[in-house]
């Protein structure tokens, strides 16, 4: 069911109940009034009736003529019986219609008594002359109030469906105009597709309701979106480019070499080249595993101590001179639960020494200063080198795989580094910050959050 549908529907409930209440409140109130007012017939035809036979003897014409004037009409159905005090009958011979003793007894101890029996109302007074005391029993249907009380629920159901309906409709028009701006976003979303990702949901520019925010959050995945279909792209053509120019290299040697036989010195020199073509190729094809493995989400943590890492780190290095160049410095709290996070331990090497590696190599040779500290943010770790720094505008793209800065082609290198490093990182919810000026150094500031 559509949602307009849905919204129609349930809005129309809502309605029929409130007015189902408000319309049975109001047939149950002229219920309760056309009873009273029929109880208050009765009385009166009751006291007529008792001044008409008992008060014969001593009421003056006038007021007699007075009281037929009052009450000119019979009630339709009307039975009137008169009991004396001893529960016989006066006046009148009693007929069908015989009061129980019970109801007569009643009427005594209460002196006035209202019974409704199938669609009859019946009163009943005790009346007191002074030739004795009467009760007087007369029951009657209302049979103008029965009518005008089915008339007044017919109108009531009529007014009922025709509210149903007309609230209906009005509830669908009501919510295709509050739909329409969904109806909108869906139209432009449709015309997106893989192909046109540059294209954006139109957003008012003053207006701030939750469908524009809507419409910015849709623009902003897209966003996201057409930059990691940008970036797929680029890495495929970069990753297809790093791993083609090995291949033409090591075939383009063994084709050009077998072409004519050579001295034996020539065939070593070009196996050696063989050997260190499929090594790089060796090493992109390590580094994009590791890449994918980061990619992947890692259940296999461990607690470790970060202080460790980097001494491990330092050690790891097979350069002495290097191992010599690292200043490890130590700022940490007592507690060692402040400095140890969960985590792959062999990811965790890999990301930070990633770094230090860069720092030494783009510094070439000078000192780098490894510092780690714990403050509100949690784990800090600050890689601090003086070498060809980075410029501006280079600072998000280092990232991308197989991205190189234009002053960084002069070293070893495929560009992978830091984008496996930035995806261990991540995979340890920590950031990575960098500060840098060209010619003069950078510094890469990891955070991990607080796990203690
Ligand atoms: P690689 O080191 O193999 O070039 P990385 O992915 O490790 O690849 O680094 C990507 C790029 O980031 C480098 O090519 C270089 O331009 C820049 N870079 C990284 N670290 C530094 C650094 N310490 N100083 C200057 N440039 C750096």
């Amino acid at each position: 069911m559509k949602v307009k549908d849905r919204l129609s529907l349930q809005f129309t409930f809502m309605f029929a109940v409130l007015l189902l209440m408000v319309l049975t409140g109001i047939y149950l109130f002229v219920e309760h009034n056309r009873v009273k007012d029929f109880f208050n017939k009765l009385d009166d035809r009751a006291v007529t009736v008792a001044q008409f036979y008992l008060a014969e003897d001593n009421l003056s014409k006038e007021s007699f003529k007075t009281v037929l004037k009052k009450f000119p009409q019979s009630l339709s159905n009307e039975t009137i019986r008169i009991y004396n005090e001893h529960f016989k009958p006066q006046f009148v011979h009693e007929g069908t219609v015989r009061w129980d003793l019970n109801t007569l007894k009643d009427v005594v101890s209460q002196k006035q008594v209202h019974l409704s029996q199938d669609n009859q109302q019946i009163t009943g007074i005790y009346y007191a002359d002074n030739s004795g005391n009467f009760i007087i029993m007369v029951s009657a249907i209302d049979i103008n109030g029965y009518h005008d009380m089915h008339n007044l629920g017919l109108i009531m159901f009529f007014v009922f469906l025709a509210s149903l309906i007309i609230t209906y409709f009005m509830g669908s028009v009501f919510s295709r105009i509050a739909l329409l701006p969904i109806v909108r976003i869906t139209n432009n979303l449709k015309r997106i597709r893989a192909s046109s990702l540059d294209l954006r949901l139109p957003v008012a520019q003053k207006k701030t309701d939750e469908i524009d925010g809507l419409s910015l959050t849709i623009n902003q995945l897209l966003e996201h979106l057409e930059q990691s279909f940008e970036s797929q792209k680029s890495f495929i053509a970069n990753a297809s480019h790093e791993l083609r120019t090995p291949i033409t290299t090591i075939l383009g040697e063994a084709e050009i070499t077998l072409m004519q036989n050579r001295d034996g010195e020539v065939y070593r020199s070009v196996l050696t080249n063989i050997i260190k073509e499929t090594e790089r190729l060796s090493y992109i094809i390590n580094s994009l595993m590791e890449l994918i493995q980061t990619n992947v989400e890692n259940s296999d943590f461990q607690n470790i101590r970060m202080d460790e890492l980097l001494w491990e780190i330092k050690d790891d290095l097979s350069d002495r001179a290097a191992k010599s160049r690292i200043n490890l410095t130590f700022n940490l709290p007592n507690e060692p639960s402040k400095v140890t996070l969960p985590g792959n331990r062999q990811l965790l090497f890999i990301g930070i020494s990633n770094i230090i590696k860069n720092a030494l190599k783009f510094s070439d040779n000078k000192e780098v200063d490894c510092e780690i500290f714990c403050d509100a943010m949690g784990i800090n770790i600050l890689i601090r080198d003086k070498g060809i720094g980075i410029d501006q505008k280079d600072l998000t793209k280092i990232f991308q795989p197989f991205y190189r800065s234009a002053n960084a082609l002069y070293y070893p290198g495929y560009g992978i580094g830091l984008s496996l490093t930035n995806n261990i990182i991540r995979l340890h919810n920590g950031k990575i910050e960098i500060k840098s000026t060209l010619n003069k150094g950078s510094e890469f500031h990891v955070t991990f959050p607080d796990y203690s």
